[in-house]
């Protein structure tokens, strides 16, 4: 893999702050790749990213762009394109104007810069706006505008820092089919932050996760879902039942749940459970199903059902009063025979377990 951007040990303390914004973090991005940077709100994201463009220095570390160490490079220098959350357009100057402006400020011949926009104008899929100004234009075609404008010098690395988070939920969910469309045609090295976790997984080649200044893990969508490192990851990412519990003679018991035990952890070890609803498997209402000899069957009562659109949330009260979210169709509901107050069989598929916050 052809290295695009690598941060090496970078910290960034800021005067009068509390501790490090970003402390000790490092990674690699291949050329063409495009990675979500995803967090929390305070975790680093937005620094990481200005210390990449060179918008902001690093206190210790360094940053290489394409295999040279651009660390004291200056921003103007960096050939990086950025979108920022509310990158305002140059108001008094047509989308024609704004997409064009960074070839005439670098004294590009007239036609060379029509091409250019036009093209870009194309791939934005706003050939028809060239004439418009910034106000005759919805939120998410600004945006797209503001992309164009970042790529019309052709930097080999964007930035993007939550690009899509002022708009509303329909326009960022086609922006991002489209950025990942914009990706494939053009495969920018492109770093983008997000601190929506389903953002992150839906477009992403890969993801770091970042929290209070630190990499929790970097990988794919899949293994970042599947696998996670970290509690905080498996907290984070994907919605998730979280249940307390220690090892009893070898089990880990969750409530009136119990399931494998981590391994070397002997009896009395605290633990920390992860559960996806769908790892939930409700095995039936108590009264009608015979009890599975299985130790980890376990009863939980139907407190309340929430139908949202064809799924339904059911919420479980263990037997030890924590809750669990499981998620069903409404026909498994209905062939269930579920209702509010009942009792139900339960078992998990899988959970995830961690020992304060290491993974097993
Ligand atoms: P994120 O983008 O993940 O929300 P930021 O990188 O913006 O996080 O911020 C990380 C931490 O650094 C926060 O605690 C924030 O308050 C602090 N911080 C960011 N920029 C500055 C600044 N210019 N001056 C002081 N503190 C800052
Ligand atoms: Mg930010």
């Amino acid at each position: 893999m052809l290295v695009g951007i690598v941060a090496r040990d970078l910290v960034k303390r800021f005067p009068g702050g509390s501790g490090r914004a970003v402390d000790v973090v490092s990674f690699e991005i291949g050329a063409g790749e495009l990675v979500a940077l995803l967090g929390p709100s305070g975790g680093g994201k937005t620094t990481v990213l200005r210390i990449l463009a060179g918008l902001e220095s690093p206190d210790e570390g360094r940053v290489l762009l394409r295999g040279v160490d651009v660390t004291d490079v200056r921003v103007q220098e960096r050939n990086i394109g950025f979108v920022f959350q509310s990158y305002a357009l140059f108001r008094h100057m047509t989308v024609r104007e704004n997409v064009g402006f960074g070839l005439e400020i670098r004294g590009k011949p007239r036609a060379e810069v029509d091409r250019v926009v036009s093209e870009l104008l194309a791939l934005v899929r706003l050939a028809e706006f060239g004439a418009r100004y910034p106000h005759e234009l919805s939120g998410g075609q600004r945006q797209r505008v503001a992309l164009a404008r970042a790529l019309a010098p052709g930097p080999s690395v964007l930035l993007l820092d939550e690009p899509f988070g002022a708009l509303d939920a329909k326009v960022r969910l086609e922006l991002r089919e489209w950025l990942r469309r914009l990706h494939e045609e053009r495969a920018i090295t492109t770093v983008f932050v997000t601190h929506d976790q389903e953002e992150a997984l839906s477009v992403a080649d890969r993801v770091i996760v970042m929290n209070r200044g630190k990499v929790e893990q970097i990988g794919t969508p899949e293994e970042i879902y599947d696998r996670p490192a970290t509690a905080f990851v498996a907290g984070f990412v994907g919605s998730i039942n979280e249940l307390e519990g220690e090892v009893r003679g070898g089990r880990a018991a969750l409530g009136s749940l119990a399931v494998h035990a981590p391994p070397g952890a002997g009896d009395g070890t605290s633990v920390r459970a992860f559960v996806r609803p769908h790892d939930v498997e409700l095995v039936g209402v108590t009264s009608r199903v015979e009890k599975r000899s299985s130790v980890e069957v376990a009863t939980a009562r139907v407190e309340r059902l929430v139908r949202v659109g064809w799924m339904v949330r059911i919420e479980l009260k263990l037997g030890d009063d924590q809750p669990l979210t499981v998620e069903l169709t409404k026909d498994r509901v209905a062939e269930l025979g579920l209702t509010e107050g009942e009792e139900v069989f339960v078992n998990l598929r899988d959970a995830k377990l961690f020992v304060q916050d290491y993974s097993i």
